[in-house]
């Protein structure tokens, strides 16, 4: 950190967003404590990323469910998901301002706020990637939230992203399950050489994972080697 920033963030710390105490350097968004009380997800498919009953017995809750009904019925490309929070307050609302309301330095800090949270996540990978927004939805926003997200949970910029978004399409909230699955269909394409990597991909929302599991198709079509996703928050 530069000395400039140092005395700036003495005398303006940042605060905490649930308790309202100055912030460490080392943190974002929350402090320590308030950090430990956001809503994880915990009960879901470490293949697919589909959620089960939160409803299970706590001895089963830490163990690590891998395959489930979803991804033995249906083809799905990826090889591992890793999952965030919850999509609940706060971190809801967070979300939704860094994507509608310009706060792209809020996207970054969401991003180190799941590095911190969940030091745990994977880190070893040839290539990283966000889910990428249509030319046209880029040019609306400025920028994608997904990728300032990664940056911040990287600690460095991505790379140039192989992925594009060759479809414009609708927003996957306005669509029930099975429209999702129609919408984002051939939506991605891969444009740079991915033969034999492993990739991380990420995004910010999980809802269906149609739109991640688009993505691996795509780069495991292009040879990729392995796809792991990370989502910051499971609706
Ligand atoms: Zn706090
Ligand atoms: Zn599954």
């Amino acid at each position: 950190m530069s000395l400039a920033l140092k005395v700036l963030s003495f005398f303006f710390p940042e605060l905490c967003h649930s308790c309202g105490n100055p912030l460490k350097p080392e943190e974002s968004l929350f402090c320590a404590e308030c950090r430990k009380s956001l809503k994880r997800v915990r009960v879901y498919c470490r293949r697919c990323g589909e959620l089960f009953s939160e409803e299970l017995p706590s001895w089963l809750e830490e163990r690590e469910l891998f395959g489930c009904k979803f991804c033995e019925a249906e083809k799905v490309y990826l090889d591992r998901v890793f999952l965030g929070f919850r999509y609940a307050e706060p971190i809801s609302q967070l979300i939704e301002r860094a994507k509608f309301e310009g706060d792209f330095v809020l996207a970054y800090k969401l991003g180190r706020l799941l590095r911190l949270a969940l030091p745990s996540l994977p880190f070893d990978f040839d290539l990283a990637c966000a889910v990428p927004l249509s030319v046209e939805r880029l040019r609306e926003r400025g920028y994608n939230q997904a990728e300032l997200m990664l940056w911040g949970y990287l600690g460095k910029r991505p790379k140039s992203n192989p992925l594009r978004r060759v479809k414009h399409t609708r927003p996957q909230t306005e669509l029930s399950r099975k429209e999702r699955l129609e919408n984002v269909k051939s939506a991605f394409s891969v444009e740079e050489n991915v033969a034999g990597l492993k990739v991380l991909l990420f995004d910010d929302v999980m809802t269906t994972g149609a739109t991640l599991r688009e993505c691996a198709k795509a780069l495991k079509k292009a040879g990729a080697r392995e796809v792991v996703a990370i989502a910051l928050a499971r609706a």
